[in-house]
C-alpha cells in the first residue's frame, strides 16, 4: 500500500467516511486510518433516529451502509492506530504502531474516548461485568440483573436496549433530571423492569472475578445501599483524548481541538472535525457536516500550495 498521500484521516466514524467520500470526489489521494471499526460510536448505538432520511436504523447498519458507501469509491482503509503525529509544516507525519504515513493535509476525525467512573475495581472488573457499551455486550446478561449509570441520550437508549434483555435493569444517575431526551424518559417509564435510582451515585464495586454488587449512595439522605447485579454498564459520554496528537494543536480548556468555521486548526493544512472538536453539538449530522468542509478545504489548500510551490 501507499504510504504517502495527499489527504490522510485520522478515524474513520461518520465525519472521517463523510470526508474520504468529499476528498475522493474531488480528486483527491486519501486514505483513512482506522483503529477499531468502522462507523465510530455508531456502531455501538442500538437506535438512531435523528439521521435525515432514517426514521430509525440501527447504529451497525447505518455504520455499515457508510462504510460500503466508502469502499464502493476504493477509498482504502488502514486499520492501525496512531501513536504520534508531526503536523507543522508541508510534509504532515502520522506514525502508526505498523508504519509511518506521510500527506500534505490531515483531517482529525478521533471522536471522544468514553469516560470512566474511575473506581477502584472498575478496570479489574471490566470483561467481568464492567461495560461500556451495553448494545456490544448487552445479551450477554440475558435474564440478570443488571445496573446502568448515566443520564444522557446514550444511557436512556441502551437502557431501553437492556430492559428487553434483561430480567431487571436500574438506571443510575446522579441527578432528578434527565439530560437526555423526554420522549426516551418517557419510555422507560412504561417499562415495569426498569427501576430508576436518581440522585444516586456508584461509589464501590463489589466482587472479585466477577462483579457481586455495587453500593451506591443517595446523595439526598447521605444513606448508601447495596444493590446486586452481574453487569454495570457505564455510559457517562465521551471525552476528548488527543494524547496521540502534536502538542502544538490548540485545545480549548476542556481538550477539544479549536477550529475556525472552515474546521481549520492552529495549523496550516490540518483539519478537525466531529466530536473531537470544540463545537456546540456533537450529532452524526454534524461530524458528516465538518467532513464534507475539511476536505473542500483540504482541497483547496493543497491545490493553493501546489501553486505556490510551482510559481517559486
Ligand atoms: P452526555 O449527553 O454527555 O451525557 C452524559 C451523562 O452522564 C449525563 O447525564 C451526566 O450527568 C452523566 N455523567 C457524566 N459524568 C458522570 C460521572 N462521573 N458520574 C455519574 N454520571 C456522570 O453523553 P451521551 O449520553 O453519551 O451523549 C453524547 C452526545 O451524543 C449527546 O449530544 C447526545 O445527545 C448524543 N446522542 C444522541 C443519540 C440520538 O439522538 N439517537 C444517541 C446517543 C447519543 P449530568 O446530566 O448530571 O451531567
Amino acid at each position: 500500500m501507499d504510504k504517502v498521500f495527499d489527504v490522510i484521516i485520522i478515524g474513520g466514524g461518520p465525519g472521517g467516511i463523510t470526508a474520504g467520500i468529499y476528498a475522493k470526489r474531488a480528486g483527491l489521494n486519501v486514505a483513512i486510518i482506522e483503529r477499531n471499526v468502522p462507523g465510530g460510536a455508531i456502531s455501538t448505538t442500538a437506535d438512531v433516529s435523528n439521521y435525515t432520511g432514517f426514521k430509525s436504523i440501527d447504529g451497525v447498519e447505518l455504520a455499515g451502509k457508510m462504510f460500503d458507501h466508502v469502499s464502493s469509491l476504493n477509498i482504502p482503509f488502514i486499520w492501525d492506530e496512531v501513536k504520534k503525529t508531526k503536523l507543522i509544516g508541508d510534509e504532515k507525519i502520522v506514525e502508526c504502531y505498523q508504519e509511518t504515513y506521510k500527506a500534505k493535509a490531515i483531517i482529525i476525525a478521533i471522536g471522544a474516548s468514553v469516560r470512566k467512573l474511575n473506581l477502584k475495581k472498575e478496570r479489574e472488573l471490566l470483561g467481568k461485568g464492567v461495560s461500556y457499551c451495553a448494545t456490544c455486550d448487552g445479551n450477554l446478561y440475558k435474564g440478570k440483573d443488571v445496573a446502568l449509570v448515566g443520564g444522557g441520550n446514550t444511557a436512556l437508549e441502551d437502557c431501553l436496549y437492556l430492559s428487553n434483555i434483561a430480567r431487571k435493569v436500574y438506571l443510575i444517575h446522579r441527578r432528578d433530571e434527565f439530560r437526555g431526551q423526554d420522549i426516551l424518559v418517557k419510555e422507560l417509564e412504561t417499562k415495569n423492569n426498569v427501576e430508576f435510582v436518581l440522585n444516586s451515585t456508584v461509589e464501590e464495586i463489589i466482587g472479585d472475578n466477577r462483579i457481586n454488587s455495587i453500593k451506591v449512595l443517595n446523595k439526598i439522605n447521605n444513606q448508601t445501599s447495596n444493590i446486586n447485579i452481574d453487569a454495570l454498564f457505564i455510559c457517562i459520554g465521551r471525552g476528548p483524548d488527543t494524547g496521540m496528537i502534536d502538542e502544538d494543536v490548540k485545545l480549548n480548556e476542556k481538550g477539544y481541538i479549536i477550529t475556525d468555521e472552515n474546521m481549520k486548526t492552529n495549523i496550516d493544512g490540518v483539519y478537525a472535525i466531529g466530536d473531537i472538536r470544540c463545537s456546540p453539538l456533537k450529532q452524526i449530522l454534524c461530524a458528516c457536516s465538518d467532513g464534507a468542509i475539511a476536505a473542500t478545504k483540504a482541497f483547496e489548500y493543497i491545490k493553493t500550495s501546489a501553486r505556490k510551490l510551482k510559481s517559486n
